[in-house]
């Protein structure tokens, strides 16, 4: 039987899921834009995934918009937000789909402020401020990230962003289902999601859309897919329903279980690192306890190369993950950790450990005494 460390990547889906999608897959065939009582059924199914949806992260169902998950909502906000000449505020901990869209902008003339996080992969709230200037026309950020787990002050950062004016970002595909994420007490504009991250399907996910009487340019964001006008225009092609209806399920049931899922992924991730502290010596909690997601652990094994021990504990039946997935295949050390301090070393010798459904202490266990016979083996193998 395999154990699988790597949540933060993707999810299994909950049989739950699985099972109100093959309805739809088998009964459900309709489009929610024809008419007559096949798109009709559709339509309720899409329009009941959406309070499902909200009702997770206190919005209104109208904020949703279903889109094909969050790197396409991350790029819906950005190219839809800002032009040339505009500024953009962001930090120096955000997933690729900000980093390589903000980059894009960049070479079309949008000024791009990154700030820096400290050494626990924190970015701090006055900073964000400070670097708000008269051209700014958003703040985009991180709210748990994936590497780290690193949670930001996203709450205090959306009054400083109301305060001044400017329309505020949030990716929150990590933070949603493994923290509170109660957008009813956080006034942010736009917020990212992805139904993969919580034991839903991949390809479809949300962009939250909120304008606190700031109609005007909050409804200038144009859609990234232009067609039929579905989404209230903000995307356009026909809804995946099988895969939005399977999104609101995994919804429904992190918000039954919301409180116990922290409880439990936050037992098993410290029980890991207590393992590892024992067992191994010189490592390191990239992150640390403090303020993380209570399901990530980002470790640092001084003197060895993460790849080869990733390889060495897939042999074993073990999945977890260097850096960040989507970067797999190739050798960059982690801008992330860069960012908080680490050298190229240190970034290749970290591996990252999520935790989520189906995981128990007997399989925690079980990893920590691989570790522990891995480690040193992979430290001799490497010493020069
Ligand atoms: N943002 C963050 C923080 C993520 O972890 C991910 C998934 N790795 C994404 C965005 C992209 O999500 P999706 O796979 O739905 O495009």
């Amino acid at each position: 039987m395999r154990i699988y460390l790597d949540h933060n990547a993707t999810t299994p889906l909950r049989p739950e899921v699985i099972e109100a999608m093959t309805l739809v897959l088998r009964e459900g065939f309709g489009n929610p834009s024809s008419v007559y009582l096949e798109g009709a059924g559709a339509r309720a199914r899409v329009e009941e995934a959406r309070r499902q949806v909200a009702a997770l992260v206190g919005v209104a169902a109208e904020a949703v918009r279903f889109t094909g998950g969050a790197t396409e909502s991350n790029n819906t906000v950005l190219f839809g937000s800002l032009a040339a000449g505009d500024h953009v505020v962001t930090t120096e901990v955000e997933h690729p789909s900000i980093v390589a869209p903000l980059a894009v902008l960049e070479e079309q003339g949008v000024t791009v402020t990154r700030v820096a996080p400290d050494e626990d992969g924190c970015v701090a709230a006055d900073e964000l401020a400070a670097a708000i200037t008269e051209k700014t026309r958003l703040l985009t950020m991180i709210w748990g990230n994936n590497e780290t787990g690193s949670i930001q002050p996203v709450e205090e950062v959306a009054e400083i962003c109301r305060a001044r004016g400017v329309l505020m970002h949030v990716d929150a595909t990590q933070a949603i289902g493994k923290i509170p994420v109660d957008l009813g007490r956080v006034p942010v504009n736009f917020v990212s999601s992805s139904a993969h991250k919580l034991n839903g399907p991949k390809g479809v996910g949300a962009l939250i859309v909120r304008d606190f009487g700031d109609r005007e340019r909050v409804a200038a964001v144009p859609p990234l897919l232009h067609g039929g006008g579905q989404e209230k225009g903000l995307r356009g092609g026909t809804e995946n329903v099988a895969g939005i209806v399977g999104y609101g399920v995994a919804c429904v049931l992190a918000s039954s279980e919301a409180a116990a899922r922290t409880e439990q992924c936050g037992k098993l991730r410290d029980r890991l690192w207590q393992g590892i502290e024992q067992a191994i010596d010189s490592v390191r909690w990239n992150g640390g306890p403090g303020k993380t997601l209570p399901n990530t652990l980002n470790v640092e094994f001084k003197g060895l190369a993460g790849e080869v021990l990733l390889q060495a504990l897939d042999l074993e039946g073990i999945a977890a993950s260097a850096g960040a997935a989507c970067h797999s295949g190739s050798l960059e050390p982690s801008g992330v950790l860069l960012a908080m301090g680490r050298s190229v070393e240190q970034a290749r010798g970290s591996l990252r450990f999520s935790t989520g459904w189906g995981i128990d202490d007997a399989q925690i266990d079980r990893v920590v005494g691989l570790l522990r016979e891995l480690v040193p083996r992979v430290r001799q193998a490497e010493a020069p």
